[in-house]
């Protein structure tokens, strides 16, 4: 991965308190990344850092969109991004002095915090789990392409549930109630 000095954020000397950030994200911060199926973004990262004594908090409100490939007709969809995430880092000089999975674990001694995995991960995670064009936008063309090749293999929900056991004695147990 390339080093992305955008999303470095200088802690040295940081007084104690707020501290507000701006981070466009675009999609060459993606294509740092290998195998992300991000391929474009037009992001945005609103970031505040509480700097407290021996503790540090950062929330990021992101919003705007990521264009990844539609799992139905593979075409680009974009895709609208409005969520908020955060992390909390203890300053400890081991990891034994601050073991615990809530925080992650910065050197006192630490000049900066790169941010750069931590909104990558959370752009990630707030993907929905179908990448798909709203009902009827699909590439139809690419569709039908494709369509040849699936058909054979997908089930409708009738076809799986005639097909289980569990459908079959669905009745007898309707009947004792
Ligand atoms: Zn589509």
């Amino acid at each position: 991965m390339l080093e992305n000095k955008d999303f470095i954020i200088q802690i040295k000397g940081l007084q104690i308190g707020k501290h507000t950030y701006n981070f466009p994200i675009n999609g060459a911060f993606f294509r740092n990344f290998e195998n992300s199926f991000i391929l474009d973004a037009d992001l945005q990262a609103d970031v505040v850092l509480e700097k407290g004594s021996g503790w540090m908090n950062v929330v990021a409100e992101v919003t705007g969109d990521v264009t990844v490939e539609c799992d139905r007709c593979l075409d680009d969809v974009i895709l609208p991004m409005d969520f908020e995430c955060s992390m909390a880092v203890k300053f400890a000089k081991s990891v034994e002095d601050g073991d615990d999975d809530e925080f992650i674990i910065m050197d006192p001694t630490d000049s900066e915090l790169d941010i750069t995995q931590f909104l990558y991960d959370y752009v990630c995670l707030n993907l929905p789990l179908q990448k798909v064009h709203e009902d009827g936008e699909c590439n139809q063309e690419m569709m039908q392409k494709l369509g040849s090749v699936n058909a054979a293999g997908e089930k409708s929900d009738e076809e799986v549930a005639a097909n289980s056991p569990f459908g079959a004695l669905k009745g007898l147990f309707d009947n004792k109630n």
